[in-house]
C-alpha cells in the first residue's frame, strides 16, 4: 500500500536522502500567494473581511468574533463526564511536566561589582489556536494553554474555528476546554483569518475590542501555516506545526499490527498527513502492507486516511542497518518518530533530529498526542531540523540585565575603548571615556 523506496547498500548526502525521502508535494509556500490577499484584506478590513472569509470557507458567520461567557459555562457543565476527566488527567500530566520547564533566572558576577542577570520573562499577550476543519481538537487548547500559564501569560485568547452545525460557535468540547483551564476569552475564527486577526487586533461586531496578541502558537492546516510564516516578525509564533507526520523507525522485532495501526492513527488527521515506515525488514515491511489494507478498511476516516497513505508524502524506506536507518530519520526530521526496536532506548538516544520521539512498543504517538505530559504542537515539514515544539519557552523572553559599579567599568574602559576604535565607532569609547574625566 505504501511507495516504496529501496536505499539499502547506498548511503546517499544528506542533499539526495532530502530529495528522495517522501515528503508532501503541497509546500507551504505553495499556498502563500493565496493566503496573503486574506491576510491584507483582515489588516485593511478588519473583523468584517475575516466574517467574509470564515463564511466562504466555514459556511457559518458568527454574530460576534467574542464568544459569550455564558456559552464557556454552558460547555463545560454539558460537558460528557468521560471527557471531563479524561481532560482532566491530560491537563494534569501536562501541568506536572511542564512546570518543570520553567527557566529560572540566572545571575552571573562577571566580576567584583560587575553582573549580567538573565531574566526570563512572559510574553504579554498570547493567542493560541485549536483547529476545528476536518477534526476538532480540545486537547490542542491543553498543549497550548498549559505552557502558557505556567510560563506566567496574563492575557489569553483561544481561538478555533466556528461550526456551522453551532451556531457560529467554536465546538462545545474546545469551549469546554477552555473553560476547565480558566480561560474567559474564546474567539470563534479560524485558518489564516485567525491568525491574521491575532497579529492586527479588530473591533469585534458589538463595538468590543479585540487586542492584537506578541505570540501566536498552535497547530492547523496548510492555510494557516502558511499565514503564520507570512506574519512571523509582527508576532512570535511557537513553529510551523502542519499537518501530522509519524515516521517509525523499526527492525524485525516490531510488531506490524501496532506499526500499521500508529501509522493510521495519524494519517486521520488529515488526507495531507505523512506517514512513513523507515526500516531494515523488508517481511515486516510487507506485513506492514498488508496490515493497513485490513486496517484501514475497518477505519472510520478511511477515504482521509487512504488518501493520506498512497500520497506523495507517505511511504515505506527500506535501509541496510538500523544505523543507516537513524541516518534517514534525522534527515526526515519527523514530526513524531516512533522507535521499534531492539534496543529502542538506546537508538532512541542517538536521534538527533525529531520534534517527539516515542521509545519502545508501548508509547504510541497517540499517548503524546492527549495523555503522556509531553506537548503535541510539534514542527512538521522538516522544521524539527532547527526547532522544537511547543513549551514553556515559547511564552518567556530573557532579557540580559547589565549592571556595573563605577570601578568595574573603570577597570575594563581601555578593552571597550580599543574595541570601539577597531569598528571606528570612537563614540562609544567616549560614552565610557566621559565618565571619567576630570
Ligand atoms: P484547521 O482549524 O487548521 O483549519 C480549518 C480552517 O481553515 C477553517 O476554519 C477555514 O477557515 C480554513 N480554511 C479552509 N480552507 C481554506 C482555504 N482554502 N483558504 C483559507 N482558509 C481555509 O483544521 P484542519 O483543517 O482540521 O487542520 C488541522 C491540522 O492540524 C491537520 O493538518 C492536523 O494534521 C494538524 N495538526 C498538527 C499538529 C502539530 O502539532 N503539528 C497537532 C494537531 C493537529
Amino acid at each position: 500500500m505504501l511507495n516504496r523506496i529501496d536505499l539499502r547498500g547506498r548511503v546517499p548526502s544528506a542533499a539526495e536522502l532530502r530529495a528522495a525521502l517522501p515528503r508532501a508535494e503541497v509546500d507551504v509556500d505553495a499556498v502563500l500567494h493565496h493566503v496573503r490577499p486574506i491576510v491584507e484584506d483582515v489588516r485593511a478590513r478588519g473583523v468584517e473581511a475575516v466574517l467574509e472569509h470564515t463564511e466562504r470557507f466555514d459556511g457559518v458567520r458568527p454574530a460576534t468574533v467574542r464568544v459569550p461567557a455564558a456559552e464557556l459555562e454552558r460547555a463545560l457543565a454539558e460537558l460528557d463526564p468521560t471527557v471531563r476527566a479524561a481532560l482532566e488527567e491530560s491537563v494534569e500530566r501536562a501541568r506536572r511536566v511542564h512546570a518543570d520547564q520553567r527557566r529560572v533566572d540566572t545571575t552571573t558576577q562577571v566580576v567584583p561589582g560587575g553582573t549580567v542577570t538573565e531574566r526570563w520573562v512572559p510574553v504579554a499577550r498570547v493567542g493560541l489556536y485549536a483547529p476545528g476543519g476536518l477534526a476538532v481538537y480540545p486537547s490542542t487548547v491543553v498543549m497550548n494553554v498549559v505552557p502558557a500559564q505556567i510560563a506566567g501569560v496574563e492575557s489569553l485568547v483561544v481561538c478555533s474555528p466556528p461550526q456551522a452545525g453551532f451556531g457560529g460557535l467554536p465546538h462545545p468540547t474546545i469551549l469546554a476546554a477552555a473553560a476547565l483551564l480558566g480561560v474567559t476569552e474564546v474567539w470563534s475564527v479560524g485558518g489564516p483569518m485567525a491568525v491574521a486577526l491575532l497579529a492586527y487586533g479588530g473591533t469585534d461586531t458589538d463595538g468590543s475590542p479585540l487586542e492584537p496578541a506578541d505570540v501566536v502558537t498552535g497547530p492547523g492546516n496548510i492555510y494557516l501555516t502558511a499565514a503564520k510564516r507570512l506574519l512571523r516578525g509582527l508576532i512570535g509564533i511557537d513553529s510551523e506545526a502542519g499537518p501530522t507526520e509519524i515516521a517509525i523507525l523499526a527492525d524485525g522485532t516490531a510488531d506490524p499490527v501496532h506499526v500499521a495501526a500508529d501509522l493510521i492513527s495519524q494519517a486521520e488527521h488529515d488526507p495531507l498527513a505523512a506517514s512513513v515506515l523507515v526500516t531494515t525488514s523488508e517481511e515486516l515491511a510487507d506485513a506492514v502492507d498488508a496490515e493497513l489494507g485490513r486496517q484501514v478498511a475497518a477505519t472510520k476516516h478511511h477515504e482521509r486516511i487512504g488518501t493520506a497513505l498512497r500520497g506523495r508524502q507517505s511511504g515505506t524506506v527500506l535501509v541496510s542497518t538500523v544505523d543507516d536507518g537513524l541516518r534517514v530519520v534525522d534527515v526526515y526530521a519527523a514530526e513524531h518518530l516512533e522507535v521499534q526496536t531492539a534496543d529502542a532506548r538506546e537508538v532512541a538516544a542517538r536521534v538527533r533530529a525529531a520534534g517527539a520521539v516515542f521509545v519502545g512498543p508501548h508509547s504510541p504517538v497517540s499517548l503524546g498526542d492527549y495523555c503522556a505530559g509531553s506537548n503535541h504542537v510539534l514542527p512538521t515539514g522538516g522544521c524539527a531540523r532547527h526547532s522544537s515544539g511547543l513549551s514553556v519557552q515559547t511564552f518567556l523572553r530573557g532579557i540580559h540585565v547589565v549592571d556595573y559599579s563605577e570601578e568595574a567599568l573603570r577597570e575594563v574602559a581601555p578593552h571597550v575603548v580599543a574595541l570601539a576604535e577597531a569598528e571606528d565607532l570612537p563614540a562609544h569609547g567616549q560614552a565610557v571615556t566621559a565618565r571619567f574625566r576630570g
